[in-house]
């Protein structure tokens, strides 16, 4: 009878017998998890052959001593006779053994591995091999540990609790990235902005703690210095705690002062990346913030600071998009600042509001009536201002002005774009 054994390989002797494709697939396999590993083949393929760095590699026939002092063996020599020897001589010696040739005439099978942290699910089939099915069930277990798992530590060694920045992205909840889902399954607790993916906190379980200390513009909850204090406390008491944060944690987030906090009382924190609505807002409203041929670079700004020279410079010389977040309430000042600073009253300004989400909105306008525009029709927080060429109408029209590329059926009566 099959059973599942968690068992560590790291730094172990193992011996591959076998160079071929299967061999080598194994061979990543087993280096990864650690094991010291040795391959016996008169010739390997040359999957095998990139991973010698880190494997010693005997260019022979395999013979029975090869097996002295080993706790695994692998064997895929493609011989089925080849194989059935080697675990002959395995069984002899009590070395568990994995026969490629013949899963049944081996003592150990290899399962079809998933892992989300520090939870690892293997999946073997307990009578005939069949690959398809063990690799189908790791996937749809795999699927339940990426989106539904609760993956919460149950027993909480002491001096366990960590806190784990996740940069939940502009708002619409499945750009909200698989990694940064995980660290919510595992959550203790999660500590909340009023900005990005908020409706995944109603899909947690019932007794994850949810503390927001969501901003409002203008109106700060709660302070920083007291976000830093809960973060601290409560990865003292053992628990995992998630700091969800709009867009990506280091874009105007002040993540790195909790990175910092965290630091400074000795808790473990990590940074799980978030797609920042500084770039995937315009994106989603069809604004490349680069596009070839028109702007090479980009410039991402607070707009509460003001435009200072760079900014500024960006603009008169058109040489990169300006970005603005935390802009809205203060756009006739900037619109001010920058026609007084000689800036082109013809560029072109897009607004877009709750980017990625369901009331995603898009106002454009030229840089001087912008301001205007904006308040006829209430343009609200968050919203992130595209400034430069690419917040033009139709750029990625077929025929618009960014569309110099692309060639035009005879006969077309349109004119082609710089
Ligand atoms: N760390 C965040 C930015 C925080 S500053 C990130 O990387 O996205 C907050 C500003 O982000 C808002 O004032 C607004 O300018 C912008 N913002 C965040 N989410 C937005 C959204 N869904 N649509 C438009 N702007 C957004």
């Amino acid at each position: 009878m099959t059973t599942l054994l968690g068992i560590d390989l790291t730094d172990r002797p193992v011996l591959v017998v076998g160079g071929g494709p299967v061999a080598a697939r194994r061979l990543a396999h087993l280096r990864d998890e650690g094991a010291r590993i040795t391959v016996v083949a008169p010739a390997v393929c040359e999957d095998v052959v990139a991973l010698l760095d880190d494997v010693r590699w005997e260019a022979r026939e395999v013979r029975e001593q090869d097996l002295d002092g080993m706790w695994l063996v692998h064997t895929a020599t493609g011989s089925p006779l080849a194989d059935a020897e080697v675990a002959g001589w395995a069984a002899a010696r009590r070395i568990w053994c994995v026969n490629a040739g013949d899963a049944t005439r081996g003592s150990a099978r290899t399962p079809a591995l998933t892992a989300s942290g520090e939870v690892l699910v293997g999946v073997v089939s307990t009578g005939a091999p069949d690959p398809g099915r063990t690799a189908a069930v790791r996937d749809a277990l795999a699927e339940h540990l990426r989106t539904g798992a609760d993956l919460r530590r149950r027993r909480r060694p002491p001096g366990a609790g960590r806190v784990v920045l996740v940069g939940g992205g502009p708002g619409a909840v499945d750009l909200l990235t698989v990694r940064g889902r995980r660290a919510l399954a595992e959550a203790d607790v999660v500590v909340a902005d009023r900005l990005g993916p908020t409706p995944v906190l109603d899909e947690l379980a019932p007794d994850v703690e949810v503390i927001d200390v969501g901003k409002t513009p203008g109106h700060h909850a709660v302070p920083q210095h007291e976000i830093n204090r809960i973060l601290v406390e409560q990865a003292q008491r053992g628990r995992t705690v998630v700091r969800l944060k709009g867009g990506d944690p280091f874009v105007f987030g002040r993540g790195g002062e909790e990175v910092l906090a965290c630091r400074q009382a000795g808790v473990p924190v990590e940074v799980v990346p978030g797609v920042s609505s500084a770039l995937a807002t315009p994106a989603a409203a069809g604004i490349p913030v680069t596009h070839r041929g028109t702007t090479a670079a980009f410039h991402v700004v607070n707009g509460h600071a003001g435009l200072d020279e760079a900014a500024l410079t960006v603009l008169r010389d058109r040489s990169a998009t300006l970005v603005v977040l935390m802009g809205v309430s203060v756009l006739a000042e900037l619109v001010g600042t920058a026609l007084a600073a000689g800036v082109d009253p013809g560029t072109p300004v897009a607004i877009v509001e709750e980017g990625t989400t369901a009331r995603q909105r898009v106002t454009r306008d030229r840089l001087d009536a912008i301001a205007g525009r904006a308040q006829a029709v209430g343009v609200h927080a968050p919203a992130v201002i595209v400034v430069g060429a690419v917040a033009a109408p139709g750029l990625l029209e077929a025929g618009g002005a960014g569309d110099a590329g692309v060639r035009r059926e005879p006969g077309s009566d349109e004119t082609l774009g710089p």
